[in-house]
């Protein structure tokens, strides 16, 4: 065998690991302040909410970025700032996480699910029926788990389709498809900051637009009161003028308690993902090498920033698959497995969300029903990727 002497991963798949000194210093000074709500009414302090927003703004090249307190608010105020109406159609790709059907959910809107191909990435041929069938006017498309689809062709698409789309990158913070950051391609971006993201605050998110409507009213719904001049990336007042008194106060601001342990997080982001991404060049030359393990390749112009590995079991039975997830998970190396009948940990799909109108996705079903998903912790070793494929190849060779 590839290492007989491992009989279990040492390290621990789901530590987060610790924030930078820097982030705990300036969550102690902040509380020594008080100061943990980002809008004051005799602001002499500059709050670390509307400097995080200006700094993620510049990062990603918007005009406009607004704090919230999750991805899933994002999202939801990203479809309600943009006009979805209760009962409007929303399409979204049907490999994904929950809280994406539920912000759907949330705004009043319907989910139209979309098929996915074998490289989890959104199925045009199914895209353009149902947008024709079903007079959607939103697009929100999830790249899920760092999976980038041709982003100029959907973009071309949706003017096309006379579709808005609204991007989730809660898993390509900082990815690029062909030079160009996601969450640049829609009218509206949508990241997370919850812990296993690439930036960690416990929960958190941020919307970003160059449209000032859209930007005034999901400052609006977040909660502005009417203190929304304390933003520093904020359309011009008469954008406020024009929704203010329309627009319900919805409570999901972002803390700055949040956002000062996020902004030198940010600064590291670099760094982060060029890390990430050797380790999963070194996983995946490694599971490829093992027989009936196929990790999905990667297209030219995708510039990843991944934080999670899926690869393909070929030829088991889903028996046979639960087992070497099982066995796998008891020697450390914790594997995640799409294809199961019902709802585990973080892991779930489209059928177990009920309350939708059913919907059956067959080539999506397929695909996942091979799909394993494992975590990438910044601290893995080359060593410790030699233990995970032996460990995989050893037990997938048992099964
Ligand atoms: C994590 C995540 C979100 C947002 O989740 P929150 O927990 O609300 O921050 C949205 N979409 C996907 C695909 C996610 O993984």
């Amino acid at each position: 065998m590839l290492n007989p002497k491992k009989t279990a991963l040492e390290i621990d798949l789901s530590d987060p690991g610790p924030l930078p000194e820097e982030a705990i210093e300036q969550a102690v000074a902040l509380m020594r302040t008080g100061r943990l709500h980002r809008y004051g009414e005799y602001g002499d302090t500059e709050p670390h909410a509307a400097l995080l927003e200006e700094e993620f703004a510049d990062y990603v090249g918007s005009r406009f970025a607004v704090g919230v307190n999750s991805g899933g608010s994002a999202i939801f105020l990203g479809l309600m700032a943009s006009g979805v109406d209760p009962g409007d159609k929303v399409l979204v790709n049907a490999f994904n996480l929950a809280p994406v059907p539920g912000a759907i959910h949330h705004s009043g809107a319907e989910a139209v699910l979309v098929e996915v191909d074998g490289d989890y990435r959104i199925s045009f041929a199914d895209l353009e029926r149902k947008a024709r069938d079903t007079g959607a006017k939103t697009l929100l498309l999830t790249h899920m788990r760092g999976h980038i689809a041709d982003m100029y062709r959907v973009s071309g698409m949706c003017d096309e389709l006379g579709l808005a789309l609204i991007e989730d990158c809660a898993h390509t913070m900082g990815a690029k498809w062909q030079g160009r950051f996601t969450g640049r391609f829609g009218r509206v971006g949508c990241f997370s900051t919850q812990t296993f993201k690439h930036i960690n605050s416990g929960e958190g998110g941020i919307l970003v637009t160059d449209d000032e409507d859209i930007a005034a009213r999901a400052i609006l719904y977040s909660g502005s009161y009417m203190l929304y001049e304390q933003h520093r990336r904020a359309p011009p007042r008469a954008a406020f003028e024009r929704w203010k008194m329309q627009t319900p106060n919805f409570s999901l601001r972002m803390s700055n308690l949040v956002a000062c342990i996020l902004r030198p997080q940010l600064r590291e982001m670099q760094a982060r993902g060029e890390c990430w991404n050797r380790i999963y060049a070194a996983l995946e030359s490694r599971l490829n090498a093992i027989d009936g393990v196929a990790v999905p390749p990667r297209q030219q112009q995708e510039e990843y920033v991944v934080s999670s590995i899926q690869f393909h079991v070929h030829g088991l039975t889903g028996e046979q698959i639960r087992g070497l997830v099982d066995r796998c998970t008891g020697r450390g190396v914790a594997i995640k497995w799409f294809g199961r009948d019902e709802p585990v940990g973080y892991t779930s799909q489209y059928h177990h969300w009920e309350y939708l109108r059913p919907q059956d996705l067959p080539n999506t079903r397929g695909s996942l029903f091979t799909t394993c998903d494992m975590r990438i912790p910044l601290a893995l070793s080359d060593g410790d990727c030699d233990t995970i494929a032996a460990i995989i190849a050893e037990e997938l060779a048992a099964a």
